[in-house]
């Protein structure tokens, strides 16, 4: 069993031991998966990690579209079903669900690469840790096996009923709760949590929970600390962690996963280095029943690659939102939670939600783009808030908007993720 709390001594050196794990997983899948051997034909495969930007990109649909009554979950399939020890399925958000398998080294990894980025957050041993994630069939059910890994007293209550977690929360008195940050702010609108026990919150499942206005909306309401986490169902759960310098979230999964950044348009690789900014592309480096080359994520991050205040030396990222969720107006990319952490300053006169309304199908979208604010409890339509909150999108994100004022209780509320973006 690796130890979870070994990080490398340096990302030069890790770096090597990936170049090697890579060069034997690509031969790998060459000689086990026909979807490889046939996207990899004529490709030069010899440079290594250095030249991993000439091959190309795996997308989740080509994978779909090789699946088969014979073989439901692709061609990518590198290991026999009898080697497979769990199979998860994504939540098909965007379609119907995937299948994904893992053998017993597959899990492992997943396991110790989410209980280190979960131990970034300063969970330790001995802590009492609610979790609220219903993972069941889903990959963040590994995610959860890692608190084990690192030893806390794991308590999962799961969603469903705010009432019933909360009185866990009052009754057993946590050190952390795990949950979407969607879901840690509709709970402050249920209770003041300011005094509770909990001293961490760990957040994951959606973007936002980096967002410093939302961030400390959170921090304020709790009386604790937010760190995030995050991975993909393709790739793998709780990828990344954030550290208590909150800096960004580290790369837990070193070793397992290389990460590369593109320009979502034309896909030409950027250099991970400080301030640099595209779509994750992740490619695993020792899976045995599904690996997958140059998979694109459709997260947008921003990285770091500085020396940490913690000592971790693997690169950091913040998601700034999925491409499922941007819009493009005039040229200028908007996420919606971008468009959230600017509203967020108008509290307490707004609530802080906010729902994109796109007016025409598909990414583009004519200005103005309208976006529906939800008020503050006692809070009243105020033509000059709604103004002064248009010039703040157009200062800030560089987009004309049709901003409503709707009442307090009109948009959703959910203890899972919320939907910022009606379509
Ligand atoms: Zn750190």
């Amino acid at each position: 069993m690796t130890d979870v709390f070994a990080w490398p001594s340096s990302w030069e050196a890790q770096r090597a031991a990936d170049d090697k794990s890579f060069r034997e997983q690509l031969a790998y899948l060459l000689a086990r998966s026909p979807f490889y051997r046939e996207k990899l034909a004529g490709a030069d495969t010899s440079g290594g990690l250095d030249e991993i930007a000439r091959l190309p990109f795996t997308e989740k649909h080509e994978v779909k579209a090789t699946c088969t009554s014979d073989n439901p979950i692709g061609a990518h399939l590198c290991a026999p079903m009898s080697e497979v020890v769990r199979v998860y399925s994504t939540s098909g958000t965007t379609g119907a669900p995937s299948y994904i398998p893992l053998t017993a080294s597959d899990l492992e990894n997943w396991v110790t690469g989410s209980a280190r980025s979960y131990a970034a957050s300063g969970v330790a041993k001995g802590e009492r840790v609610i979790t609220t994630y219903n993972a069941g069939p889903f990959v963040a059910g590994a995610a959860l096996d890692a608190f084990g890994r690192i030893g806390v007293n794991h308590i999962p209550v799961g969603t469903g009923s705010s009432e019933r977690l909360l009185l866990a929360i009052e009754q057993l008195r946590p050190d952390a709760v795990v949950l979407t940050p969607s879901y840690a702010e509709y709970l402050l609108e249920l209770r003041d949590l300011s005094a509770s026990s909990v001293r961490r919150i760990l957040v994951a499942g959606e973007p936002g929970g980096g967002e410093p206005a939302f961030r400390a909306k959170l921090e304020r309401g709790w009386g604790a600390r937010v760190t995030e986490a995050m991975g993909i169902g393709d790739i793998g759960p709780s990828l990344w962690g954030e550290c208590e310098a909150q800096a960004g979230m580290h790369l837990g999964a070193f070793g397992f996963v290389h990460a590369e950044v593109v320009d979502p348009e034309t896909g030409e690789a950027r250099k991970l280095a400080d301030g640099a900014s595209g779509e994750l592309v992740l490619t695993h480096l020792r899976h045995r029943a599904a690996p997958l080359l140059r998979f694109r994520t459709r997260d947008h991050v921003e990285v770091w690659t500085s020396p940490c205040a913690c000592g971790r030396t693997t690169p950091r990222v913040r998601c700034l939102g999925r491409t499922d969720d941007m819009v493009i107006v005039r040229g200028v990319n908007v996420f919606p939670s971008a468009v959230r952490e600017v509203v967020s300053a108008f509290a307490p006169r707004v609530s802080g939600r906010v729902l994109v309304r796109p007016t025409a199908a598909g990414v583009k979208q004519e200005p103005p783009l309208p976006v529906a604010i939800e008020l503050a409890e006692q809070g009243t339509a105020d033509p000059a808030l709604a103004a002064a909150i248009r010039g703040r999108l157009r200062d800030v994100l560089v987009v004309q908007t049709d901003v409503e004022l709707v009442p307090w209780g009109s948009l959703q509320r959910s203890d899972y993720k919320s939907t910022l973006v009606e379509r």
